[in-house]
């Protein structure tokens, strides 16, 4: 089968032919029908070789679904042919985390060897791919995979952050989204379907906010030094109850500070690196930084449900597995609307 990989560090991933895998016993085998792009990719491919996590060549891919190919011995309540999506943040299924459905928290996974596809494991930019345990897969019944893959991050790592911060978003709150890329741009509909927020959308590009605001951002900001001040002015000097940072460089932790209100919530979701002081006087009373980390089995079921009720809509470009470099090179370009995904 073909694959995209990446093989060798700081070099572009290629699409190679590979053997077409096997189920094991417990596992699953999709024949992949859609895969997301993600922009932690890009991160991955540009940390240097010492201290680098993964066995290479990788095959590349974290947001998947597929339609079930073959089962593995003791594989129960699965149909071949039936449409599913990857859970991607895989667990040991058994410590107190996975057992509360929080695999993304697991407490063994690291101990354990245990990775996500695409980001150790085997990934969904591939004909075929193993998924190791059926409670990995959530059925997609007539949910259209190309639109609905990226739900499994872009969407499911929103949702999980908005969701924590939920109380802060009552009547009369503001929250400010900055980066309306892959995840920000499905945080905005997330917003607009779970709160009554208003919503204000920071980026660098002119064509995001245009697109933040054909999904329901109420006010666009250009995302520089002066937006912070924009924010303030834009909610008469008090600021916003939840900003979700969806770049997590230091300018835009800096903006995301400088934005919150009183007692808000920062969630720093973006993997840039930034870092945000805390400490009396260093931020207003009482605000909370978290930096979360994908999103529970729950919580992906939840995501389904709001795109099934017309709630959530990934603006989707689609490429073939021939054409993914060219999606991951768009991606790194920033000239990328919404999510790219793979059709192999
Ligand atoms: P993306 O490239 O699709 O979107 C990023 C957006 O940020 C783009 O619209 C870009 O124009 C904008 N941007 C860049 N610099 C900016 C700035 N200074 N101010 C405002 N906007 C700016 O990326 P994505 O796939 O949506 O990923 C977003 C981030 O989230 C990445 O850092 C990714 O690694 C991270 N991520 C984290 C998790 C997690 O679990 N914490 C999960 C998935 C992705
Ligand atoms: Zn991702």
């Amino acid at each position: 089968m073909r694959a995209l990989q990446y093989r060798e560090i700081g070099a572009a991933p290629e699409v190679v032919e590979v053997p077409t895998p096997e189920p094991g016993p417990g596992e699953v085998l999709l024949e992949v029908t859609a895969a997301g792009v993600c922009h932690s990719d890009i991160a991955v491919m540009s940390w240097p070789a010492e201290g680098f996590p993964y066995a290479l060549p990788l095959t590349l891919g974290h947001e998947g679904a597929g339609t079930v190919a073959a089962v593995g011995d003791g594989v129960h309540g699965l149909e071949v042919g039936e449409s599913v999506a990857v859970y991607g943040p895989w667990g040991c299924g058994r410590c107190v985390k996975c057992a509360a459905g929080k695999e993304n928290y697991c407490q063994r996974a690291a101990e354990l060897g245990i990775n996500p596809p695409g980001l150790g494991a085997p990934g969904a930019i591939a004909e075929f791919m193993i998924v190791d345990d059926a409670r990995h897969l959530v059925p997609l019944g007539d949910l259209d995979p190309v639109q609905t893959v990226p739900l499994t991050d872009a969407g499911l790592t929103p949702y999980h952050a908005i969701k924590g911060a939920l109380p802060k978003l009552m009547p009369g709150s503001t929250a400010v989204v900055i980066g309306t890329g892959g995840l920000g741009h499905v945080a905005v509909q997330l917003l607009r379907a779970l709160t009554t927020a208003r919503v204000i959308a920071l980026d660098v590009s002119e064509e995001k906010l245009a697109l933040a605001r054909r999904v329901g951002a109420h006010e666009t900001v250009l995302s520089d030094a002066e937006a912070a001040g924009k924010v303030k002015e834009l909610t008469g000097g008090i600021g916003a109850q939840a900003v979700f940072d969806f770049v997590g460089v230091a300018p835009t932790v800096a903006t995301a500070g400088a934005c919150a209100a009183v007692e808000a919530d920062v969630v720093i979701v973006g993997i840039g690196g930034g870092t945000l002081p805390v400490g009396f006087g260093a931020l207003p009373f009482e605000v909370s930084v978290k930096a979360p980390y994908w999103g529970s089995r729950d919580e992906l079921v939840e995501v389904f449900d709001l795109a099934r009720e017309g709630l959530v809509d990934v603006h989707v470009e689609r490429f073939s597995l021939d054409e993914a470099p060219e999606a991951y090179e768009r991606l790194h370009a920033g000239t990328i609307d919404g999510r790219a995904v793979i059709v192999p």
